[in-house]
């Protein structure tokens, strides 16, 4: 156990003046110096003896420290070169721990999978996400179907939200679809910007997505699906009927739509917001049935 974490103001400062680092904005560098906020993060993903943990983004080590402390394993993608140095000092007295110079948005995640964890591990994403790339960074975790059993990220809390959302909230959309997909989706806690260093522009939140075994349902076609879900939320005062028309006027007549939107029993004059998942599948699916070209 070290005599004071990375996580903590005196050591971050510490460790940022002795290599005179300078934060790159553009990479979404905000560092946490509180230890108790990230212990709690780890708590709630249940890390222990027995996980394999992939981190995005270790900065100078302060998560990866309390990780390295409790887990089997755990291998941190880093794309700023310049912490390498700051990170093999760091992290020196941690075994357990790799990092893997890379854009975590190249890395071929089953490989490095494959090659770090023993197959008995549990696996899981535990990360203080970079924010300009949140969204891309999860969409691309869960559209590879990767084996992780759990994702635990702090995030801004607006995006946190929209995640999470449930329909007939301001917040649902398509993104809060894309990720309850695949996902059982719940907020852990919020953070506030006083933990971070420097202080981000928003409030954050600690995300937790608890990948299902398959999908929440089943669609005939998930291209089609996300593009109806994408399509209903285009305009958010129209009705779902006549964001249906007007996207897919090339595809289909207005009578298809409504003959579909009657057979699955939603009605047209509703707004998209107020579908359930199960309802953007049966209108999926529903559509689907009457494509020509499949
Ligand atoms: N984990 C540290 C903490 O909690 O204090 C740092 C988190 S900071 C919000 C995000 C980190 O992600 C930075 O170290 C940044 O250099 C790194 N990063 C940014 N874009 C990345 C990418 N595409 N792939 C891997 N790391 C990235």
């Amino acid at each position: 156990m070290p005599k004071e974490y990375i996580a903590s103001i005196r050591r971050t400062k510490e460790i940022l003046g002795k290599y005179g680092f300078s934060f790159k904005k553009s990479l979404g560098q905000n560092f946490i110096i509180d230890a108790n906020i990230l212990r709690k993060m780890i708590h709630a993903a249940q890390i222990d003896q027995n996980s394999g943990v992939i981190e995005i983004g270790p900065g100078i080590g302060s998560l990866t420290e309390q990780l390295a402390l409790i887990a089997n394993k755990v291998i941190a993608f880093e794309i700023d070169q310049r912490l390498l140095p700051v990170l093999d000092s760091t992290l020196a007295n941690y075994e357990n721990v790799k990092i893997i110079h890379k854009d975590f948005l190249k890395a071929d995640l089953h490989k490095t999978i494959k090659e770090n964890f023993a197959p008995d591990l549990s696996l899981h994403i535990v990360a203080n996400l970079p924010y300009y790339i949140t969204t891309p960074i999860l969409m691309s975790i869960l559209e590879q179907q990767m084996p992780i059993e759990r994702i635990t990220v702090m995030l801004q809390k607006e995006v946190a939200d929209r995640m999470a959302a449930a329909p007939n909230t301001k917040e649902y959309g398509s993104l809060s679809i894309a990720v309850q997909y695949y996902t059982e989706a719940h907020i852990v806690m919020d953070v506030p910007k006083t933990v971070f260093i420097p202080q981000p522009n928003v409030i954050s939140s600690v995300l937790q997505l608890v990948k299902r075994e398959k999908p929440l349902v089943e669609v005939s076609n998930e291209d089609l699906f996300f593009s109806i879900v994408k399509a209903s939320f285009r305009h958010r005062r129209k009705t779902l009927k006549n964001n249906l028309v007007s996207y897919f006027k090339e595809t289909y007549t207005s009578e298809q739509i409504n003959n579909v939107l009657q057979t699955v029993q939603i009605d047209g004059k509703r707004r998209g917001e107020s579908l359930t998942i199960q309802e953007f599948a049966l209108l999926a699916n529903g559509l689907f049935a009457v494509t020509d070209i499949k």
